[in-house]
């Protein structure tokens, strides 16, 4: 087995995505010699300590960084700020600080003013996950065969950025890099957007009439259901991924307006050429997507 890459890992939030890398860093034990587990909620500490895939379950971020050689945020984005404020005197000089949060111009801005000067922050997004939240919904082979996107700055110390890179790769992720406003448009368009779409969708379905209402659940297999497996998703994540996601949601929605609106005109005026280039193209691109393994 590889020497661990760190001594000392602290997972600041231990839901779906903190609980799956503690997972992994337990089946394999090449990650980290210790992991640390920090989450607020007497429940989510109690039932983290009860999983037992931690070896060490703190309720006090302050505490659970001190030490670690690496930390990563797994809590929602809109906490970030607040967090920092905590944590940042107790950073461990060298430590690598990362996250693996889903929009990364606003984690930029809200971590960089706080950073003390010997720790070096490495912004990461797994492109993984589920509807599901909390410790009992991660598990180890999430992030197999899945992107990881980390977004460095200028000044960012290329042995921390690797080890992150390295820490992906062996929770079985393919790495990518990239600039934070290229990495926020483009989950703006395939992650944050569907999102929008579902919550909506399943919204203007509700505000229907009682009786159209029952019609609609009785017939969801018709499409409608894979908008409520989306919209299923956690209330705290989402809102704070569209707040801090403003610029690039909202551009994206109004290019999407725009084609839908066309779709609409083209449907009014019967031009059936138009509707079935449109039709051809989700079917390419959901070709695309079952070659890349990515379906
Ligand atoms: P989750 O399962 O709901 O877990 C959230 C964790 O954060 C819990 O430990 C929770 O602890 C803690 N937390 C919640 N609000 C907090 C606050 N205000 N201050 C401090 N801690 C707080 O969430 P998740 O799905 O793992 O998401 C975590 C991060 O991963 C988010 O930034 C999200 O954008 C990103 N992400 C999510 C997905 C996905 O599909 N879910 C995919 C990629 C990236 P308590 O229960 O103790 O409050």
């Amino acid at each position: 087995m590889a020497e661990p890459l760190f001594e000392r890992l602290c997972l600041i939030g231990a839901g779906l995505i903190g609980g799956s890398i503690a997972r992994v860093a337990q089946e394999r034990g090449d990650i980290a010699r210790t992991v640390v587990a920090q989450t607020r909620r007497p429940e989510t500490l109690r039932r983290v300590r009860e999983l037992g895939f931690a070896d060490v379950v703190e309720a006090d971020a302050a505490r659970a960084v001190q030490g670690a050689d690496c930390v990563i945020l797994c809590i929602p984005v809109g906490a970030y700020a607040g967090v920092m404020r905590q944590i940042a005197p107790h950073l461990a000089p060298g430590c690598i600080l990362s996250d693996v949060g889903s929009t990364k111009g606003s984690v930029i801005r809200d971590l960089t003013p706080l950073l003390p000067r010997d720790v070096h922050l490495v912004p990461a997004h797994p492109m993984a996950g589920t509807e599901h939240s909390g410790p009992d919904a991660g598990f180890a082979t999430l992030f197999q065969g899945r992107y990881c996107i980390l977004t460095p700055l200028a000044g960012s110390d290329p042995a921390a950025v690797e080890k992150i890179a390295e820490l992906w790769r062996r929770c079985g992720s393919m790495v990518e890099t990239m600039d934070a406003a290229t990495h926020d448009k483009v989950v703006a368009i395939v992650s944050h957007l569907p999102h929008l779409i579902a919550f909506t969708i399943c919204g203007t379905a509700d505000d229907l009439a009682e009786e159209t209402r029952e019609a609609v659940l009785k017939y969801a297999a018709s499409g409608f259901r894979d908008f409520t497996r989306i919209a299923a998703s956690d209330v705290d994540m989402w809102r704070d991924v569209f707040l801090n996601n403003r610029e690039a949601l909202l551009e994206m929605l109004a290019r999407f307006t725009e084609d839908a609106q066309a779709f609409g005109r083209a449907v009014r005026w019967g031009q059936a050429e138009f509707i079935e280039d449109r039709i051809r193209r989700g079917r390419k691109i959901r070709r695309g997507l079952i070659e890349r393994h990515q379906a």
